[in-house]
């Protein structure tokens, strides 16, 4: 497949050139021979942006409705739910997740997957079934997680286990459901742990509150420290973290530089963060993200993800990470183009190296051949305009096409014939 004169930010116009599903090839615009055969895109210029990576989705909680309190009305309500699932309606509402997801030009999932004494792996059957069902479609993992604690709730370990020794499933952790600071560490010590021994990536979901006055919500140094010990430092990802934003000077910087070192990426999930934290705030509430240009100043990995799907943790959403992006930027005093293109960096390479640390990714050769081609050829940081999606392509094959007609009143064709191509 040849891509035919997309403009890639940074570098201008050129020709992508995809054999397989590897980019062979990225060269200035109409310097690449149409090889024999090949499938030509001609582009005329539109921007293409790697594939998007969700790193933090819960498909098996999607679509399930929304509630009105905070962080542990959520949990509550969602246990009761959970208690009716079975596979069908699991899959039904990941399914029409991930068809979302793929349409707005997402090609890899971290898919978060509950797994308790209750609901048992079915989750994690359902998710294993989807992945090889999507096979070239959209990239499909596992991350196995005890959002009702692992201490707290007996017999999820062995079901953590079961489902670790699945090919395609990663460690997650929630240890601010354990009942004490004591517990919560001990769990972020197990799910390490547990990465160790089944030599893969870890993915917690940590420091989801308004401050650090319960420890439970305090525990990053912790789990930085515990990172570099067992060698893990670039396998390791932590989901939320808003108490970081409470921090002060020295602690700040202290706990900052702690994840800098261990190398773990902070996944941003500004949907939820923002309607789940400063609940008890009745002035001056609180924005409820990581301090996104601290977490950069320092040098810690950022990634973002949309997290929830219109259920008791974030009522709305559409699976967009663009939608997240311009969200995250917009909560976080974001002005310059460059940091336009970094929450893009986030959404693509960031969220590839959470899923699979040290892979190469971005549009480049030796890359894996997902690739976005966007509704929009103005040189501006698509985070900003919000483009549509005309063709994504997940490892070498189109798997979404986009067409759209649109017929302006003739004053609008006047006014729109005016504007300059640059503004
Ligand atoms: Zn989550």
């Amino acid at each position: 497949m040849l891509l035919r004169s997309g403009l890639l930010r940074g570098r201008g116009p050129v020709d992508v050139l995809i054999h397989g599903e590897t980019i062979a090839a990225v060269e200035p615009a109409g310097s690449i021979a149409e090889p024999e055969g090949a499938v030509v895109h001609e582009l005329g210029g539109s921007v293409i942006v790697p594939g998007f990576v969700e790193p933090h989705l819960h498909l098996d909680k999607a679509h399930l409705g929304a509630s009105a309190g905070g962080l542990a009305e959520a949990i509550a309500a969602t246990a009761r739910r959970k208690a009716g699932f079975t596979r069908d309606d699991v899959r039904a509402r990941a399914a029409r997740t991930l068809a979302a997801a793929v349409a707005h030009g997402t090609t890899a999932v971290r898919a978060q997957t509950e797994v308790d004494p209750g609901v048992g792996l079915l989750g994690i059957d359902v998710m294993t079934e989807l992945a090889e069902d999507l096979v070239g479609v959209v990239e499909l993992q596992t991350a196995v997680f005890p959002q009702e604690g692992i201490l707290s709730r007996p017999g999820t370990l062995p079901l953590m286990r079961e489902a670790l020794s699945r090919a395609g499933t990663i460690v997650g952790g929630c240890p601010y459901s354990e009942v004490d600071v004591a517990d919560a560490r001990a769990h972020v010590d197990l799910v390490l742990d547990l990465a160790v021994e089944y030599g893969v990536p870890a993915d917690l979901h940590l420091d989801l509150a308004d401050d650090t006055s319960d420890g439970r919500f305090a525990l990053a140094e912790h789990v930085a420290r515990a990172t570099v010990a067992r060698g893990l430092q670039g396998r390791v990802s932590i989901g939320h973290a808003t108490t970081l934003a409470s921090l002060h000077g020295a602690t700040r910087g202290r706990v900052l530089a702690a994840l800098a070192e261990a190398r773990i990426t902070v996944v941003l999930l500004p949907a939820t963060d923002l309607f789940l934290v400063g609940r008890a705030d009745e002035a001056n509430v609180r924005r409820g993200v990581a301090p996104l240009r601290a977490l950069w100043e320092e040098g810690v990995p950022t990634a973002l993800s949309s997290n929830n799907i219109r259920n008791a943790f974030t009522p709305s959403g559409t699976a967009d990470p663009l939608d997240m992006a311009l969200l995250l930027g917009r909560v976080s005093h974001l002005s310059a183009d460059a940091d336009f293109d970094r929450l893009l960096e986030m959404i693509t390479v960031a969220g590839r190296q959470v899923i699979d640390p040290g892979s190469v990714g971005g549009i480049r050769t030796g890359a894996r051949a997902d690739v976005v081609v966007l509704d929009q050829t103005l040189d501006v940081p698509p985070v900003i305009e919000q483009p549509s999606r005309r063709l994504v392509i997940s490892r070498g094959s189109v798997v979404s096409a986009e067409t759209r007609d649109r017929t302006l009143a003739p004053a609008l064709e006047r006014l729109a014939a005016l504007a300059p191509a640059s503004v």
